[in-house]
């Protein structure tokens, strides 16, 4: 007889983790060993094994987690918020909704590196950057930033980063007007503070543009009451005096107002959230920043331009990717890295669905919506003080008691206002208001009021007219575009003929070393576009979202108990602001306890970009250590630098596993010299997934450590963002997590200021990561690293036959990762960058490329792929191997070989024919791709040509055709 189990019939993990236990005894057997057991021993040394089980709730199936999560986010109140503060209600196109937002096809792609499976989202985010742009008024944009906030910030650093001649020296203040919304300013006072950047926030009327040591302003446009100021005057006077000005702008209101590059600000910037993406209690949303060309090297972020491929045809890629952190490290002027590709990607697609006719009508309406509330409530007595304005208003009311009436009158029918410190009420209007809302909200004031109100004569010839100055007189978005999928089944075929150019995780696993592109399952993702998740305003009382509160409390203590630590902060909305925050937080303690020259940040060379970025933005002085020619870190050395700057040490910045995918031994005794000499521990803990269960940041004695939650735990990477990257923090750190000047609820006692403009970061993302946590259960997780590492050790155990493998233990493990070396092939002429590309036409991406080492590739299989999927890349490999070693043996052409022309396209195939080897060869180099072909949509894409011919926005076809010929 079999038993019959009641609970837990279909377990998430099993699903999740490769787990076949057939498969599994196979791949021990490759390897080598009796149990995975044995390989865990072999692989992670003993002396830092956790000791103990995690001590987390017990799995939950997808069903039950659903039921219990409906009954959370139940907790969290919709209500009608009108509190503006740049986010609004807006309205998500159900297309776009359910064929971006909701499609795996878009949300589990990677940043698109591999430009020639990635032409559907570059050229989405090409349709982001023209929409930005165009509305600016400026000459170029990145594709997206974190948030309004750090855009801003970015903005500051990039004035200061311009500064020349006699400025260079002695300019080092930004004024910004104290209109500006004000968490964008506590996130400028972040990045301001440790790079000795002095602030002046003040009435923008006070400005004194002639003072020599002022390099930059920050106005904002409408500002913070809703007021639409025109900063043409101030910019004109700026620039007479070598000083620059950005604005930062609501991207809807453009559509109606004057264009500030009409005005020639240097720097617009702001967020693109009521571009058709929900407020979800604070993130994610794409923020965006727009210049001039003159200062595209000085850009943060990823530009996407537009280039030709290997056959003269148009072909986008990432452009100007020498200004990056990954190469400039801590000459970078910004650490970004994760953006927001996902939400621009829906930005754009809402501009493209609309066209310029339907956002200014739009736009048209929330501005018409807005008076008709002001007509009401000067009807009932109230003044309302904005002269102009677009979508808010600022009423006058007569006393605190008043104020209060209205919140409490207002709050009674499930509304949100803004309430002012002073006696003051703003009202901000979202895409989504209706007549019957514009009544409600005049009922509030009524009531208080005790007068009544005519909606008809409220509602009755309104009317767009701004005065000149600031009324827009310029076209935008007149690109082909954004003036052809109007209807929806156009737009529904324009948005899968995108996604269907583009590789993600629905096609084939991506084994991006470092990345950890493991599975997004679906019942995680379902939650995410629930209107009591997405619907919450960031600034809404906290009462109202009791359920987020449920969630993050849940969610900062599983994180603690995973990272082994003693607090949490959800705040950073990347990994490389969580770096940032985790620096400024050790920066805090140490000033705390009188240490305030404690400035050096020692960094191994194989760190990743970022780290050495953040530290500079963190006003550390770097000091490189070296790694042995195991991949270990130099321990003498770090003895020695850290004993020579011991007394202004601030701390170490490590990656754990290495990022050289081994266990270092000599961690603990890394730690502890640098705890002898008075720095703190900065663990790097992308490489978390090989931690999870089995050991932990505060166990092997860091103090703080970043987690990638677009990595370990879930959250899928969109194309290149969202992301989010907590920081856990030890107990004596806990203090200094970081704050929101509107939010008291977050962070610690003695908070930083902020790292993100909203007090939880992208908190609608959470509830994945949560998910994932609560499904897996303590055992799952355990698994899941346990099996990372088996997966990765199994195609090491297949690959080593044929290529060298950099950097194992020495038992010969590698950890959850490893680094395959194409090195000893270019005397041959081929490059790891030809293997990648010849990947394509098996049918995978590539794994990361020369990254911790130039010309290696680095393998992550996590624990998400079975071993069919496994073989089916290692197969892909071995057979390019092959491949390689007939040029080296010059059986086929040197130059015109299936590695230098990858990849192929239909096109290429079925066109004439002229290379010294076959069309099959070229695209269905084995069985497995015979059946289940991947086409790349260009051939190769040049991208020395592309930076050359810088071009980063939509333009008109007919350009390429000349060009196309030019090459022929
Ligand atoms: C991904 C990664 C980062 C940066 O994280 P983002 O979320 O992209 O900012 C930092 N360090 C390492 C080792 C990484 O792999």
């Amino acid at each position: 007889m079999t038993k019959i189990n009641l609970r837990a019939v279909d377990r998430f993990d099993r699903r999740h983790n490769n787990s076949d236990q057939e498969s599994i005894n196979a791949m021990l057997k490759t390897i080598g060993v009796e149990s995975v057991d044995q390989l865990i021993d072999e692989t992670i040394p003993s002396a830092i094994r956790s000791q103990q089980e995690l001590d987390l709730p017990e799995a939950l199936s997808e069903f039950d987690f659903i039921r219990d999560f409906k009954a959370i986010a139940g907790k969290n109140k919709v209500f009608k918020s009108y509190i503006g503060l740049g986010y609004n209600d807006t309205i998500t196109p159900n297309v776009i909704l359910r064929n971006i937002f909701e499609n795996p096809g878009w949300y589990t792609a990677y940043t698109p590196y591999q430009a020639e499976i990635a032409q559907g989202r570059l050229e989405a985010l090409i349709n982001f950057q023209t929409v930005i742009t165009d509305l600016t008024g400026m000459e170029i944009a990145n594709a997206s930033l974190l948030d309004e906030g750090t855009a801003a910030a970015e903005a500051m650093g990039v004035f200061y980063s311009l500064r020349k001649g006699k400025k260079k020296k002695t300019a080092n203040k930004f004024f910004i007007d104290s209109n500006v919304f004000p968490q964008t300013i506590d996130v400028i006072k972040t990045r301001a503070l440790p790079i000795g950047v002095e602030l002046i926030i003040d009435d923008i009327a006070n400005v004194d543009v002639t003072d020599e040591t002022l390099f930059g302003i920050l106005v904002q446009y409408p500002n913070n009451d809703g007021a639409v100021n025109s900063p043409e005057a101030l910019i004109a006077s700026a620039h007479e005096n070598d000083v620059k000005v950005a604005v930062a702008a609501d991207l809807l209101s453009l559509t109606l107002l004057k264009a500030p590059g009409a005005m020639n600000a240097d720097v617009v910037c702001g967020s693109s959230q009521r571009f058709g993406v929900p407020m979800g209690y604070g993130g994610p949303h794409a923020g965006y920043f727009a210049t001039r060309e003159d200062y595209k090297r000085q850009i943060p972020g990823r530009i996407i331009g537009v280039s030709m491929d290997r056959r003269g045809k148009k072909g986008y890629r990432m452009a100007l990717q020498t200004r990056e952190q990954h190469i400039k490290r801590e000459k970078a002027t910004s650490n970004i890295c994760t953006a927001q590709v996902l939400l621009a990607v829906m930005a754009g697609m809402y501009a493209v669905y609309h066209g310029p006719k339907g956002l200014t009508d739009i736009a048209s309406k929330i501005n018409g919506s807005a008076k008709a509330v002001a007509n009401g409530i000067e009807q009932l007595g109230f003044k309302q003080e904005n002269e102009v304005y677009f979508d808010s208003i600022k009423v006058a009311v007569d006393s605190e008691e008043q104020k209060a009436a209205i919140k409490a009158a207002a709050e009674a029918k499930s509304i949100n206002f803004r309430y002012f410190e002073t006696n003051h009420v703003g009202i901000s209007i979202g895409e989504s208001v209706s007549v019957e809302d514009i009544e409600e909200i005049l009922s509030v004031f009524a009531e208080v009021s005790g007068k009544s109100f005519d909606l008809e004569a409220a509602v009755a010839e309104l009317e767009v007219s701004f005065p000149e100055g600031v009324a827009r007189d310029t076209e935008f978005l007149t690109h082909e575009v954004f003036n052809k999928y109007q209807m929806e089944h156009e737009m529904l075929r324009y948005i899968k003929r995108l996604e269907n150019k583009d590789l993600s995780l629905v096609h084939s696993m991506i084994s991006l070393g470092s990345c950890t592109m493991k599975l997004n399952a679906t019942a995680e993702m379902i939650p995410v576009t629930w209107p009591e998740i997405g619907k919450i305003h960031p600034y809404a009382p906290v009462e109202q979202a009791q359920g987020y509160a449920e969630i993050f409390t849940n969610l900062e203590a599983w994180l603690s108990e995973i990272t082994g630590f003693a607090g949490t902060s959800l705040q950073p909305n990347s990994g490389a602001q969580g770096e940032f925050a985790g620096l400024m937080a050790i920066r805090a303690y140490h000033e705390n306890n009188g240490d305030f020259n404690r400035n050096v940040a020692i960094i191994p060379t194989s760190a990743h970009g970022t780290n050495p970025a953040s530290a500079a933005l963190a006003g550390m002085k770097i000091v490189l250590v070296s790694c042995d020619e195991k991949g270990n870190i130099d321990v003498e050395d770090l003895r020695n630098k850290a004993e020579l700057h011991k007394d202004n040490l601030s701390c170490l910045m490590v990656t754990y596993p290495s990022t050289h995918g081994v266990y270092e031994e000599s961690i603990k005794e890394i730690t502890q010299i640098i705890h002898d000499n008075g720095g703190q521990v900065y663990m790097d803990g992308a490489n978390m997934n090989a931690q999870v269960g089995l050991t932990s940041p505060g166990n092997i004695g860091a103090d703080v450590c970043h987690l990638n939650l677009h990595k370990t735990f879930c959250i899928p990477h969109g194309g290149g963002g969202p992301g989010v990257g907590p920081i856990g923090v030890a107990a004596h750190l806990v203090p200094f997590l970081p704050g929101n000047p509107l939010i008291a609820e977050a962070g610690g006692e003695k908070a930083i200021s902020s790292i993100s403009a909203a007090p939880w970061g992208s908190a609608s993302i959470l509830p994945i990561s949560y998910a994932y946590i609560a499904m897996m259960g303590p055992d799952g997780l355990k698994e899941a690293t346990r099996t990372a590492i088996l997966n990765a050790n199994y195609i090491k155990a297949r690959l080593e036959k044929v290529l060298p493998i950099l950097y194992t233990n020495e038992n010969g493990r590698c950890a959850h990762e490893m680094i395959v070396d194409f090195r000893q092939f270019k005397s041959a002429g081929i490059e790891v960058e030809d293997v990648a590309k010849r990947l394509i036409d098996y049918g995978f991406h590539a794994p990361t490329v020369s990254f911790p080492v130039a010309g290696t590739l680095m393998i992550e299989p996590t624990e998400s792929e079975s071993l069919e999927e496994l073989d089916r890349f290692c197969e892909a490999l071995i057979s390019i191997r092959q491949e390689i070693q007939d040029v080296i043996d010059g059986r086929v052409d040197a130059q015109d070989n299936v590695l230098k022309n990858a990849p192929h396209t239909a096109e290429e195939a079925l066109g004439d024919w002229d290379h010294a080897y076959t069309r099959e060869d070229a695209v269905y180099p084995n069985d497995a791709v015979r059946s289940n072909k991947f086409w790349p949509s260009v051939s190769r894409v040049d991208n020395a040509y592309g930076d050359r011919n810088l071009m980063c926005s939509c333009i008109p076809t007919e350009a390429y055709a000349d060009e196309a010929e030019i090459e022929a």
